[in-house]
């Protein structure tokens, strides 16, 4: 396309944006097609977990960076499983220093074109939002990632430190047949290897357009599942007894409901809390400090739990989340069960919660059943050069947002990579509304300008980070 051509078609493009009340008014750059480019080729090609190929995008973003010059040697695509692809590409530096690590994944969430108002599988431009699945999740960062390859590539960059990109597959699962991540880890250590990784988990918050915090997500909590079980010899309605399965899972979890486990700060926490105590009404900043000093206040520990996103922060968490029991109207219940999870705080023996949660039952004929395996991840550390490079950046990109350290209360593929030695740091750079989530929803979208601009701001970052600053 020339460049003329190129003009009038994001003129256009760029009208229709206005019409809608988009900030975005601007010709694109070549970069910026380029970025536009990757991303559309990128949600255009079907990665539902299940049903999708993530072979075929690996496969796509491969052919993208050979063509750019990337070495055939420094290009992979590895794929365990038909239509389950990983990619992993290296930029090749001078090997001062050892190298970082981008990671995306290429799968995404179902999406129905019955539940969405546009297709999908096609990127729509419209009131100046992108809508696709994997809009922002994950596929921004996965086409942020290669369009900045390219073009540290195309500009003849020569970093301090090898820069590997790896787009893998089945996140969303958390790679529970271990074709993704932990695939790569296990037998394809070696081209993965890093001194720490950027990851999804942690973007640019926007209130009413204006940005608010960029996350810097260093840590998960750990989701644990466990199965409550009481059992009983039953007998017939007509003659009921004192003693009933049914009623004493339900004494035992209405005790539950009303505990509380002790509050428990680690360092990122603790930077979430003080940071947010600058941007937060004058209550909830002094119950913030409070909770922070050396004697916390339990008032305000109080207080601060009762808003839900706090609460999950500032200590472990069990709640009941199914019920199941008897087996007829007319007999006595032989059986009454109840699913509780657990979201436990980095660093917090799980068996102590499981212990937790029987003394608070307080029945020992309430039997209590971890269920499955828990990946336990300790938080990475908040690294000076990673956050001093963040801080500087961010400040110039969005000056009003404070650079806020936080913990996940949800889980992505970091908590592998946090297990094998490798810090990660969940760290887009795609500014959205906060109150605008839409990942895993329908019609996922991101702002036209956050693309652009999230493009430029990790191009900067990991340039910042691989000494060429
Ligand atoms: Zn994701």
């Amino acid at each position: 396309m020339t460049g003329a051509v190129r003009f009038i078609r994001s003129a256009i493009v760029m009208g229709l944006a206005c019409s809608g009340g988009s900030a975005w008014g601007q010709a694109l750059t070549s970069q910026q097609q380029a970025a536009v480019d990757v991303y559309r080729e990128l949600v255009e090609i079907n990665t539902v977990t299940e049903t999708g190929d993530t072979a075929r995008a690996a496969e796509a973003m491969a052919a993208r960076l050979r063509a750019a010059g990337v070495a055939e040697s420094d290009v992979h695509v590895l794929s365990p499983k038909p239509r389950k692809g990983n990619l992993v590409a290296r930029l090749r530096g001078n090997g001062t220093r050892k190298p970082i690590l981008l990671l995306a994944h290429l799968d995404v969430v179902p999406a129905r074109r019955e539940d969405w108002s546009v297709d999908p599988f096609r990127l729509t431009e419209k009131d100046g939002y992108f809508y696709a699945r994997g809009a922002s999740d994950d596929k921004f960062m996965a086409a942020a990632f290669v369009a900045n390859l390219i073009r540290y590539r195309q500009e003849g960059y020569k970093p301090d430190r090898d820069i590997i990109v790896a787009l893998e597959t089945d996140e969303e699962i958390l790679d529970a047949d271990a074709l993704g991540i932990q695939w790569l880890l296990k037998n394809h250590r070696d081209l993965i290897d890093a001194e720490f990784a950027l990851n999804e988990g942690g973007g640019v918050g926007l209130t009413g357009g204006k940005p608010v915090r960029n996350s810097v997500q260093t840590s998960e909590k750990v989701s644990v599942s466990f199965q409550l079980q009481v059992a009983n010899s039953g007998g017939h309605s007509s003659v009921p007894r004192k003693d009933n399965a049914i009623y004493q899972l339900a004494e035992g979890l209405t005790r539950l409901s009303k505990f509380d486990f002790p509050l428990r700060l680690n360092e990122t926490t603790r930077a979430f809390f003080e940071r947010m105590a600058q941007a937060e009404t004058e209550q909830t900043a002094a119950d913030m400090r409070a909770v922070l000093a050396d004697k916390p206040d339990p008032a305000a520990f109080a207080r601060l739990s009762a808003n839900p996103v706090y609460n999950a922060q500032l200590h472990t968490t069990c709640v009941a989340t199914m019920l199941q029991g008897g087996h007829a109207v007319n007999a006595l219940p032989q059986l009454a069960r109840a699913g509780v999870n657990c979201r436990v705080m980095p660093g917090e023996p799980v068996g102590e919660v499981k212990a937790t949660l029987e003394r608070v039952l307080a029945d020992d004929q309430i039997k209590v059943t971890q269920v499955g395996n828990a990946v336990l991840s300790e938080p990475s550390k908040l690294n000076e050069e990673i956050v001093g490079a963040i801080e500087k950046l961010s400040h110039e990109f969005w000056p009003s947002a404070v650079v806020l350290p936080v913990m996940s209360s949800g889980a992505t593929d970091g908590s592998y990579l946090r297990n094998a030695g490798i810090p990660t740091y969940g760290h887009s750079g795609l500014a959205n509304e906060i109150s605008d989530v839409r990942a895993h929803g329908k019609d996922e979208r991101i702002p036209v300008k956050s693309l652009y601009e999230g493009n430029e701001y990790l191009y900067r970052l990991v340039k910042a980070l691989s000494g060429g600053a």
